[in-house]
């Protein structure tokens, strides 16, 4: 370890409030997984839908926590949302077995996957990274976490966002093409999980735009809700 003194300046450390506790959960790496639910994959129009779904990442300083504040980003004129089931993992592992999968798991958040379509669209069509898209400054609103000591394994229930009210997604978490475990089998055979880690799990169908002083919130069942305001542009 350096001395604090050795640091040129202060890092930050991203890390989510935990439900009914004090302590804070640092964030390691922000995993996300693309194409899984097959209404998704429909309303998206994305190629063969027996494909697998397949994983990205965030920056882990793109979160913005429950109450916040998301500023429109640059680059984009079609700024989306879409609800996921987040997974945050407090014990190490590669490999790990599809049997042993949960005991990995810290617990479970609520999670928006804020996404610059037109980008993202334009990066498919010229196959083109993802990052443009998906990876960008404030793009992923969580919610408090919830230890799964407290709240159990999440494996189905009500998953739905409104914007100013008005519902746009409504699924259930069991339609999830690859479940908690085997998204964790599947992700820890390319990369090896530490604690700190969340998993951003694919959304359903109902995505679509938001624009400035919108209000998103989104809630999941034995999660709570998760709310935030679209704010104007930063400068
Ligand atoms: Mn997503």
């Amino acid at each position: 370890m350096l001395a604090e003194e050795a640091y040129l300046f202060t890092p930050q450390i991203a890390a989510l409030p935990v439900a009914g506790a004090t302590s804070r959960f640092p964030i390691r790496r922000l995993y996300c997984v693309g194409r899984n639910y097959v209404s998704h994959i429909r309303e998206m129009k994305e190629g063969d839908e027996r494909d697998p779904p397949f994983f990205f990442q965030k920056p882990a300083d793109a979160l913005v926590f429950d109450g916040g504040n998301v500023p429109y980003p640059p680059a984009t004129t079609d700024f989306q949302y879409e609800v996921e089931l987040v997974v945050a993992i407090g014990t190490a592992g590669a490999s790990i077995p599809l049997n042993d999968a949960l005991k990995h798991v810290y617990g479970y958040a609520i999670g928006i996957d804020m996404t610059r379509r037109d980008l993202q669209r334009e990066a498919r069509e010229r196959q083109l990274p993802w990052e443009p898209g998906k990876s960008f400054d404030h793009s992923a609103p969580c919610g408090p976490l919830f230890p799964k000591e407290d709240v159990g394994d999440i494996a189905s229930g009500a998953i739905s966002l409104s914007v100013n009210g008005i519902p746009h997604q409504q699924a259930d978490l069991k339609q999830m093409i690859w479940n908690v475990p085997e998204i964790i089998a599947n992700l820890s055979k390319q990369y090896r999980l530490e604690p700190g880690d969340l998993i951003f799990t694919g959304t359903p169908a109902g995505v679509g735009p938001v624009q400035i002083n919108d209000r998103i919130e989104a809630t999941i069942a034995g999660l709570g809700s998760l709310s935030v305001t679209i704010t104007s542009k930063e400068v």
